[in-house]
C-alpha cells in the first residue's frame, strides 16, 4: 500500500473542505492509499509535520489556498531522506498557481486527478534562502496583498483585487534600485517588480507574459519604473496587462537569478504572504525541484508543447 499524508486548513476558503473530505478521503481510499490524516491547527503548523515526515510518506497531499501549498512545497524542499510527490486541491480563492498546473478548483475532480495524474516537474524560486512557489513581488499588488483582508479578498474576487493593486501604482512611493540579471543591470526608481513562475497573476492571464513554462528553469520578471503624466498610466496598463508594445518604464526578462538591490527597506510578498523588508534580495530558481501531480490532460499537453 502507497503511503498519502493528507494535510488540510479547515479553515481555508470557505471552509468547503469540511463538506468534501469524507469523499475525498474515499477516492484516496479506493486508489490504494493508506491515508494519514491531519488538520492544521496554526499556520506553518502543516509545514512542521511535512518536515518531520521525512521519509515516512510517498506523497502528500495538502488542501488549503497559497499559504498551505508554499508550507507543503517548503517543507518537502527540507527532505533529505526521499522527496515525496506533492498532490494539491485547491480551497483558497486565487489561486493562479493551480490554474498555471491545469489543477481543478473543484476539489473533487481535483482529488480524482491525484490518483489518476502524472508526476511534473516543477521549479521552485529561492527568495533570500526562503522557497517560494509562483510569485515574489513588492510594490503594487503586495501592499494590497496583505494590506486585504482575506474576507474581503473573497469579496472582491480576483479580477477586482488585481485592479485594486494597480490603483495603487500612482500612489506607491518609487524606490531607488539596481536590478541585475542575465548580465544587464537596470537602474532606476521602480513602483514595482514581480518574479514569478506563473501563468496568472490576480486571474489575469497574460500579466507575467507568453511562453510561460512552470519546468524550463526560468522565472518571468517584470519591474516597472516611475512615471509622471496619467496617461502614461493607461498605456502602462495596457503594457503590462496585454503587452502591447514597449514600453521604456517597464523592464521585462526571463531568467534563473536575479539581484535586486534598493536603497531602503522593501517590503515583499512571496506567494501573497509578508516576505520582510530586505535591502538586498537575490532570487534563484531551482531547477524541477519538486513533483506535483497534474492531471493527465494537462501532462499530455505541455508534453505536446
Ligand atoms: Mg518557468
Amino acid at each position: 500500500m502507497k503511503k498519502m499524508l493528507f494535510v488540510y486548513n479547515p479553515n481555508s476558503g470557505k471552509a468547503q473542505i469540511n463538506e468534501y473530505l469524507s469523499k475525498i478521503l474515499q477516492i484516496f481510499s479506493a486508489a490504494d492509499y493508506e491515508i494519514t490524516v491531519y488538520p492544521t491547527k496554526a499556520q506553518m503548523d502543516g509545514h512542521e509535520k511535512i518536515k518531520m515526515s521525512d521519509g515516512k510518506y510517498d506523497i502528500i497531499v495538502c488542501s488549503g489556498g497559497d499559504g498551505t501549498l508554499n508550507e507543503t512545497v517548503s517543507a518537502v524542499m527540507e527532505h533529505k531522506i526521499s522527496k515525496p510527490f506533492i498532490g494539491y486541491i485547491p480551497s483558497g480563492t486565487t489561486n493562479d498557481f493551480a490554474r498555471s498546473l491545469g489543477i481543478s478548483g473543484d476539489m473533487i475532480a481535483a482529488a480524482k486527478d491525484i490518483v489518476d495524474g502524472e508526476v511534473m516537474g516543477c521549479d521552485i524560486g529561492r527568495f533570500n534562502g526562503r522557497y517560494y512557489n509562483y510569485v515574489a513581488a513588492f510594490g503594487a499588488f503586495t501592499e494590497v496583498s496583505y494590506a486585504t483582508p482575506q474576507e474581503f479578498k473573497n469579496l472582491l474576487g480576483h479580477q477586482a483585487y488585481v485592479i485594486e493593486g494597480l490603483k495603487s501604482i500612482p500612489f506607491i512611493k518609487p524606490t531607488h534600485m539596481m536590478v541585475e540579471a542575465n548580465g544587464e543591470v537596470v537602474e532606476g526608481d521602480f513602483l514595482f517588480g514581480m518574479i514569478t513562475n506563473t501563468m496568472s497573476v490576480g486571474g489575469f492571464k497574460n500579466i507575467a507574459g507568453k511562453n510561460v513554462k512552470l519546468d524550463d528553469g526560468l522565472f518571468e520578471c517584470t519591474f516597472i519604473k516611475t512615471f509622471e503624466a496619467a496617461s502614461d498610466f493607461n498605456k502602462l496598463i495596457n503594457a503590462i496587462l496585454y503587452k502591447e508594445g514597449k514600453n521604456p518604464n517597464i523592464f521585462h526578462v526571463k531568467t534563473d537569478k536575479i539581484k535586486v538591490h534598493a536603497d531602503k527597506a522593501v517590503p515583499w510578498v512571496l506567494d501573497g504572504e509578508f516576505g520582510g523588508e530586505p535591502q538586498d534580495v537575490q532570487i534563484d530558481i531551482l531547477s524541477n525541484a519538486v513533483n506535483i501531480i497534474v492531471p493527465r490532460k494537462y501532462y499530455d499537453m505541455q508534453v505536446k508543447n
